[in-house]
């Protein structure tokens, strides 16, 4: 049987940087990506929209955000000349009408003092500074002034998984069917070929496929597939000012943000409006009816667009808090995790694979504490909520 000191099962933004990191804080023993999907066209990194924000409710989640900014300044010296990921640093804005104002001026608090650089703007400071918005019902938002933005979601994933293969890591072309238990330890994982791989340690970096990987070793883990469609928009209209705007949410929900020539938009739906099938079909009334009029009520220009193209994609979300899960099972200690990011997980990345490499080589995260995303909140039924999930 091969033997692998780490498999890390999913090779996405997760399991990639997981792989990246723990070669580049001088892990000497072997470590496997297994995949099942090696065009990663269905991976939730693949679907991703790309967007990289500080605005966040807890202090761990701005930290892990600023891992992944961090990288993504430092990518020649990282990986390379030319190393790119088509970084757009146009800011978030998240707008609050009446009932949003107090989270958003807590959240900003919690933000600036963990190293955000954004600022707060009444209404009238949003007609001044985004002059392409209709702020009626707006009371307020916060605007990333740096540090946030957008980029392509496969170049960093790519970069990350090259990056840990020229260190030594392997990827192993394959689906895990089955995890092997012996006391409380993973001895092996099984492959739909019937192949049987050992290993010392299992990470589980399965994005969407996170509660399914879990349940293979007996272990609930309240993450799965939620289905969300981002629409492409060719608006014509567009001046240059509305070409430059931030990443910008509405109190509604619905975000839109510049995309090359064109736009790209959506909207997470409430649980009762959930589409029931995990397919990939693309729910064009979903634009039409639930977004296109909030979308050009709040941004004029928007009322003369053609929707050009769009896709699905799936959500790995945490149905406890749509919040990270990272680190080790309680009781069975040699199965981590790193699931869980209902959407914000491309640009915790990074920091989520260099926490995992942490825990896993010194036994204890070093860079930042992110002990209050373990699993035992999960078992206890103890939600840490993320306020701003998109
Ligand atoms: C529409 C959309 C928009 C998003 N927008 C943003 C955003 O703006 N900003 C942001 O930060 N995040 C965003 N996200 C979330 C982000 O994309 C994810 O949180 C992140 O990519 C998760 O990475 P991952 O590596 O855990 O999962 P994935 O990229 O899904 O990788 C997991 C891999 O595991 C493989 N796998 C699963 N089960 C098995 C198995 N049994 N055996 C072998 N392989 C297996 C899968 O094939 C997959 O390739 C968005 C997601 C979607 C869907």
């Amino acid at each position: 049987m091969q033997h692998f000191d780490i498999v890390i099962v999913g090779g996405g933004v997760v399991g990639s940087a997981t792989a990246y990191y723990l070669k580049k804080q001088g892990f000497r023993g072997s470590v496997a990506i297994i995949e099942r999907d090696t065009t990663y066209g269905y991976s939730c990194t693949a679907r991703s929209a790309g967007g990289l924000r500080q605005q966040f409710s807890t202090p761990e989640n701005i930290a892990l955000s600023l891992f992944g900014l961090s990288l993504i300044r430092n990518l020649e010296k990282e990986f390379g000349a030319g190393a790119d990921v088509g970084f757009r640093e146009q800011g978030y804005l998240i707008l609050a009408s009446g009932e949003g104002v107090r989270v958003l001026e807590q959240n900003h608090r919690i933000q600036t003092a963990n190293g955000a650089d954004n600022i707060l703007l009444d209404a009238k400071g949003l007609k001044e500074t985004f002059p392409w918005m209709e702020t009626d019902g707006l009371v307020l938002g916060c605007f990333g002034r740096s540090g946030e933005g957008w980029l392509d979601p496969y170049s960093l994933m790519t970069l990350l998984r090259k990056g840990a293969v020229a260190l030594g890591a392997t990827v192993i072309a394959g689906e895990v069917s089955g995890i092997s238990i012996a006391g409380e330890r993973v001895e092996s994982v099984t492959l739909a070929t019937g192949e049987s791989i050992s290993c010392g340690i299992l990470v589980n970096a399965a994005g969407a496929g996170a509660g399914a990987l879990a349940r293979l070793a007996g272990i609930e883990l309240p993450v799965g597939p939620r289905k969300r469609y981002v629409y492409v928009l060719d608006c014509p209209a567009a001046t240059e000012e509305l070409h430059k705007a931030p990443l910008s949410v509405d109190p509604s929900g619905i975000w839109f943000r510049p995309e090359g020539s064109h736009f790209i938009t959506g909207l997470s739906p409430e649980e009762h409006d959930e589409p029931p099938d995990l397919d990939w079909e693309v729910d064009y009334n979903w634009f039409e009816e639930r977004i296109w009029p909030g979308l050009a009520q709040r941004v004029p220009q928007f009322e003369a667009i053609k929707v050009i193209n769009a896709w699905v994609g799936h959500y790995d979300y945490n149905a406890l808090d749509q919040n990270a899960v990272i680190g080790a099972h309680p009781r069975i200690r040699n199965f981590c995790f790193g699931n869980g990011f209902s959407g914000h997980g491309l640009q915790q990345g990074p920091g989520v694979g260099n926490a995992l490499a942490e825990l896993i080589i010194h036994g204890g995260f070093k860079t930042n504490d992110f002990t209050c995303f373990g699993y035992e909140r999960i078992a206890e039924g103890r939600p840490l909520f993320e306020q701003n999930v998109i």
